[in-house]
């Protein structure tokens, strides 16, 4: 437990300036590395390049549109660049087909930014959507929330290639930020499309050709416009940057940065994409600016129909008739029932793409409850758990014994003490006997969409239990190793506090208690109190993190796990404008091929 401890600490312990804005150069922001692999993977070519021709016999890239991965590595590389072009159109369409059965989660968190005399750009409001892609077809999302877009349906947006819409006001429609997972669904080829080579370039380790596309002139409206950087074993694409061209009067396209992650052997899966709008140079005309992020995962959902749920909830049911669960004591069985609601309402949220798979973070969050839970002589009939949501919002809560924080609140809590801070409320509500929730054993309560799952499960508490938990909470901690060290936790309460207003809807919480209401923080507020003043420009100033450094998501399989990410100056992060790729080797989370 010690040596994880130290791992929490040392994972932690990064000083940085605090201002909760989301972080998003190119850079910083793309997915981290693709993990390493498990699988056997194929042998491959060295990799030969088109700018490098070898003498490999000409003619059959062309039939490598028909081929899988692994019989397309066995092909021979490409001698020109005509092939290479050829090579590439194959990959793309081979990877639309591998996606189509396919739904993954799509999330954007946008900030729109506004100037500050000494602040440079920051926050003004922020949005935040949550769906579900279909990648049969065309691309087309569900929402997980219920808010719609007001004025606009699915159709508009689909038709609108979800761009911006200057009728509505630059209203954002959140299928636009999802647009650029691939450059063209449809019609990714020769006759749309001129490609120019550009050079060489290394995205972290992968060696890559860059090329320009641009559409042909008759290739109509919503054509990709930018770069694309290909690998040069396979020629997946790894990152297209740009934007899309000829957009009528009526719509606006913004700029884009996607990124890909070879999280299986063969394919470059989309996995992050940046964008941004407008600058605040003087002259600037653009009259929006933003940042957003968006994020993919969840691709190895499955895809269950109703009827598969019912299959598997009435083998459940008849595994409930053993003897045992027959003979228990009542007080077992109570407990028993207990367990069962939290087991079915964990299960439902990883099902949905909610949940992480349990993992190395979890043991880091257990540590830190274990820690306070020696310290304060508590001894539970079952032991305290803790889960990752895969979501960005700022949210925890609690079912039966297991705490549930979210990616977004891990990513910005500045140390350890201000994760002990968050836990230690979930564990008083354990403490205090708050959370039964056993209205969940009940299997027929899981039987919803996923896309239903925040209408369906909730785990918010009465504001006397708030209350409770929040005082039993302090006195924990006081009694805890964390006693001394909940400075940098009053400050990450005090820049919440100061940003509230800006960060509705990163503060929105989906299954548990906000940490804010109206604006203000109630969670642990108290804490606030002892903590030192709050100074924007204070660079050892521990109060938050950005948004998207420290915890790594794998797309292909939710897995999480904290990464060690660089201090980046405030300056930095919100100035940087993406000059060049900074995805290399110094931040050490560049794109990394697992095969
Ligand atoms: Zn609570």
């Amino acid at each position: 437990m010690r040596r994880v401890t130290r791992e929490v600490m040392s994972n932690m312990n990064w000083i940085i300036l605090a201002l909760l804005a989301v972080t998003m150069t190119a850079a910083a922001q793309q997915p981290a590395s693709a993990p390493q692999n498990p699988q056997p993977v194929a042998a491959t070519q060295p990799g030969q390049t088109a700018a490098q021709p070898s003498a490999a016999p000409s003619g059959q890239a062309q039939s490598a549109q028909s081929q899988s991965p692994q019989a397309q590595a066995s092909l021979a590389p490409p001698t020109t660049m005509d092939q290479v072009v050829d090579r590439v159109i194959a990959r793309e369409n081979d990877l639309i087909k591998f996606l189509s059965p396919r739904t993954p989660i799509v999330e954007t968190y946008l900030q729109n930014l506004t100037q500050d005399p000494q602040l440079g750009p920051i926050p003004q409001d922020d949005h935040y959507f949550l769906g579900r892609m279909d990648l049969s077809d065309s691309i087309d999302r569900s929402d997980y929330l219920q808010e719609k877009v007001k004025g606009e349906g699915e159709g508009m947006e689909k038709r609108l290639l979800g761009g911006l819409t200057k009728r509505f006001k630059f209203q954002y429609q959140p299928l636009g930020f999802s647009w650029m997972i691939f450059a063209d669904r449809n019609n990714f080829d020769r006759q749309h499309y001129n490609f120019h080579y550009a050079r060489r370039e290394f995205l972290g380790d992968v060696r890559c050709l860059v090329f320009d596309l641009t559409p042909k002139k008759d290739a109509g409206r919503g054509r990709f416009l930018g770069r694309i950087w290909i690998e040069d074993q396979d020629f997946s694409i790894v990152r297209l940057n740009g934007t899309y061209a000829r957009p009528s009067r009526n719509n606006y396209y913004y700029h884009m940065d996607s990124w890909r992650l070879n999280l299986i052997p063969g394919y470059w899966v989309p996995a992050y994409i940046y964008s941004e709008e407008g600058d605040f140079t003087a002259g600037a005309k653009n009259k929006i600016a933003f940042k957003a992020q968006t994020r993919m995962w969840g691709y190895n959902l499955k895809t269950g129909t109703a009827n598969d749920e019912l299959t598997q909830i009435r083998v459940d049911s008849v595994k409930d008739e053993t003897p045992s669960a027959q003979d228990a004591s009542p007080l077992a069985a109570e407990r028993e029932w207990q367990q069962q609601a939290e087991d079915n309402v964990l299960e439902r949220l990883e099902r949905a793409g909610l949940l992480a798979p349990e993992g190395d973070v979890d043991k880091i969050l257990q540590t830190v409850v274990n820690n306070i839970e020696i310290t304060n002589n508590i001894e539970l009939p079952r032991p305290v758990r803790t889960r990752v949501l895969t979501t960005s919002p700022l949210e925890t809560f609690s079912v039966g014994n297991t705490i549930v924080v979210s990616r977004g609140l891990i990513d910005v809590l500045p140390d350890e003490g201000s994760l002990a801070m968050v836990l230690s409320h979930e564990l008083a509500h354990i403490v205090l006997g708050h959370n039964l929730g056993s209205q969940y054993a009940f299997n027929d309560r899981m039987l919803f969409s996923d896309e239903a799952t925040y209408q369906n499960l909730g785990f918010k508490h009465i504001p006397e239990e708030e209350a409770a938990a929040d005082k039993k909470a302090v006195e924990m901690l006081k009694a805890s190793p964390y006693a001394q060290k909940l400075d940098s936790a009053g400050l990450f309460i005090k820049a919440l506090q100061k940003r509230a207003p800006q960060l509705s809807a990163l503060l929105q919480a989906h299954l548990g208690n906000n940490i804010t209401e109206n604006g203000t923080v109630t969670r642990m507020a108290q804490l606030a109190n002892s903590a030192p003043a709050l100074d924007w420009n204070k660079l050892d100033q521990i109060a938050a993190l950005p948004l998207g450094g420290r915890v790594k998501l794998n797309p292909w399989d939710d897995r999480v796990e904290i990464v060690k990410a660089q201090p980046v100056a405030m300056s930095h992060t919100v100035a940087t404008t993406k000059t060049k790729c900074r995805c290399g080797p110094e931040l050490g989370r560049g794109p990394v091929r697992v095969r």
